[in-house]
């Protein structure tokens, strides 16, 4: 048993699927956890690492978590690891979708990739591994799969269709959070 400390039920069930039904997840309010982590790190790596030792000190269990960013090559990277609050608290993601077109508009570089790292806590050791997709920022959203900045991110090897466009697996295939995800599993 391992514990994904995430309270995102669309990251919850995407690592399921991707992990398949042998390998036994639990999400923290699974083991009683109902905390809001604060998120106080300025990296992926440090926001994950921190996830993932919350959960793990605190419940005496293994336990990984995640932290991804959009980093757009036109914006020198941003949003980055301050994704989810790009247009505030709120954790909006229409309205993250529209700051971004808003500040891409007129922008004929549009080279984005989404980056995920996954932090492992397990005896006491924290081990890291990444994923990467590289794509473009589109014009305007498209899709209604998916979660957060899905509608807006057309991956390169995806027939120029947007991550919202897609399935499941289709999406899981080539993803960023897919990517990862296999190496997390090549190491539990
Ligand atoms: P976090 O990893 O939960 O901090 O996510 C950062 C931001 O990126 C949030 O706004 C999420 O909605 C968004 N995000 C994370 N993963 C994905 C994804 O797979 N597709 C689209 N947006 C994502």
């Amino acid at each position: 048993m391992i514990v994904f400390a995430t309270n995102n039920a669309h990251k919850l069930a995407e690592v399921r699927q991707i992990a398949g039904p042998e390998a036994e997840i639990k999400s923290m309010s699974e083991i009683g956890c109902h905390d809001d982590i604060p998120e106080t790190a300025t990296t992926l790596e440090g926001n994950a690492k921190l996830k993932a030792c919350y959960v793990s000190e605190r419940f005496g269990c293994d336990c990984f978590a995640d932290d991804t960013g959009l980093e757009v090559e036109a914006l020198g990277g941003a949003p980055g690891v301050y994704s989810a609050r790009y247009a505030g608290d709120g954790h909006d993601s229409k309205a993250n979708m529209a700051k971004l077109l808003m500040q891409m508009q007129g922008e004929t570089n549009r080279r984005a990739r989404f980056r995920t790292v996954i932090a492992l806590s397990r005896d006491g050791e924290v081990k890291m591994v990444e994923g990467i997709v590289e794509g473009k920022i589109a014009e305007t959203p498209c899709g209604v799969d998916g979660f957060g900045y899905d509608p807006i991110f057309i991956p390169d090897e995806g027939s120029g269709l947007t991550f919202a466009e897609m399935t499941a697996a289709e999406k899981n295939a080539i993803s960023h959070r897919g990517r990862a995800m296999s190496k997390l599993l090549d190491i539990i």
